[in-house]
């Protein structure tokens, strides 16, 4: 048994999934992001969860994230967010899978590919309306209209957009993008392109404003358990489904005054025990995407950390839960050791800790099981020497 494993509650994913669609607009349906092995949780596992309650639609950003999909038997849409490359084309059509279309140049050469395939393929447009990313400018349609037009293979089914902003307080710039994305439909469709589906909302939009659920919600944070932001806690009734837990290896009791770890950062307050866990930011522990600050308080929040970091005080150490108590992390995470300062409480090798591991830069190699209906539905192993990404699904019973 692995020291560092990863329990996911099938049952909390698909009660967040219910309270989605409990709020969705009557017309519209939900289409489940399962993009980065979803969020972590494991693409496979959440598809097949969510596509036995009735979910009909997946998105994920690359068109390996959707074969991986069609090979372990998801039979719904599946549409790749992200550009595509030519090379990856024929499998995607093989598979039906639906590709966004952002790039001009890309259409009339995929129209060859689907022609010398004998298939169609179906695309949804991407239209840029202030994400800054991928999609058609306004300037671009006339021509993007012309190379439709002579691209009979594609069935355009989509036409969407991306919010930049929609979980910030500020809602302004979220609707100057809708009002954006309005009149690009609407100049599409004078130049005769009339896809059947519209969609714009991600999880915080969805909240916000049910008027534009359209014909698809795009949704992946609230599905996994998460709010968006802090002002949308509470808004449904949510249940995390992610539990990391690691076990003590290692325990030794130390004097008062002992260093811990690398460049001795910590040292021991009073005669402690030093408890070690098999688990260190190679797998995720402690890492978490770089935090830009809004705007002076945030700035001289940062300012005041690492300042007083400068004295020994580490303000946004790492806590984890042992026997149900809060205990801290002593000194650096190693690369995939950490070691705990238990105090002097009863504990022992081999006993249970959960550790705060953030679900999208969590290892795909660490051991995940899957539960349902109080039992344990699946497992996702690494193994042996073998690469971790979508290994195969041993199911149990
Ligand atoms: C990730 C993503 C989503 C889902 O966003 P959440 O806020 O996680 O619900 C929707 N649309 C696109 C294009 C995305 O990349």
């Amino acid at each position: 048994m692995a020291g560092t494993w990863i329990e996911i509650d099938l049952d909390s994913l698909i009660s967040n999934y219910h309270e989605v669609v409990k709020h969705l607009h009557p017309e519209s349906r939900c289409m489940a992001v399962v993009k980065a092995d979803a969020y972590g949780l494991g693409a496979v596992q959440v598809a097949l969860a969510l596509e036995r309650v009735g979910c009909e639609a997946f998105a994920v950003t690359k068109v390996e994230e959707g074969l991986v999909l069609r090979k372990h038997g998801i039979r719904g849409l599946i549409l790749v967010l992200g550009p595509s490359t030519e090379e990856e084309w024929p499998k995607a059509i093989e598979a039906q899978l639906q590709l966004t279309i952002s790039e001009l140049s890309f259409i009339a050469k995929l129209n060859d590919v689907c022609s010398d395939l004998h298939k169609e393929v179906s695309v949804h447009l991407k239209l840029e309306t202030g994400m800054g990313r991928t999609g058609f400018r306004l300037s671009e349609l006339e021509d993007l209209s012309k190379s439709l037009n002579s691209a009979p293979q594609l069935k355009i089914m989509g036409v969407y957009t991306h919010f930049a902003r929609a979980a910030q307080r500020d809602k302004q710039y979220t609707i100057e993008q809708y009002k954006q994305f309005r009149s690009l439909t609407v100049r599409l469709e004078e130049l005769g392109i009339r896809p059947a589906w519209k969609h714009v909302c991600n999880s915080a939009a969805f909240l916000d404003y049910p008027e534009w659920h359209l014909d698809f919600v795009r949704i992946g944070t609230l599905l996994i358990g998460h709010y968006p932001g802090p002002g949308f806690t509470g808004k449904l009734a949510l249940s995390d489904p992610w539990i990391a837990k690691s076990k003590i290896v290692h325990l030794r009791k130390v004097a008062k005054g002992t260093k811990v770890g690398y460049q001795s950062i910590y040292r021991t307050k009073s005669v402690t025990q030093l408890a070690v866990i098999p688990v260190g930011y190679a797998d995720g522990l402690g890492i978490a995407p770089h935090f830009v600050p809004q705007g002076w308080f945030d700035f001289l929040k940062i300012i005041i950390k690492n300042f007083l970091a400068l004295f020994g005080v580490f303000l946004s150490q790492e806590r984890v839960e042992l026997k149900g108590r809060t205990v801290r992390v002593a000194g650096k995470i190693g690369m995939q050791l950490t070691v705990l300062d238990v105090g002097m409480q009863d504990c022992a090798l081999g006993d249970e800790v959960r550790i705060p591991l953030r679900r999208t830069v969590a290892n795909p190699r660490i051991h995940r099981k899957y539960k349902q209906d109080g039992g344990i539905l699946a497992e996702r192993i690494l193994e042996e020497g073998v690469s971790p990404v979508c290994k195969e699904y041993s199911q149990l019973d």
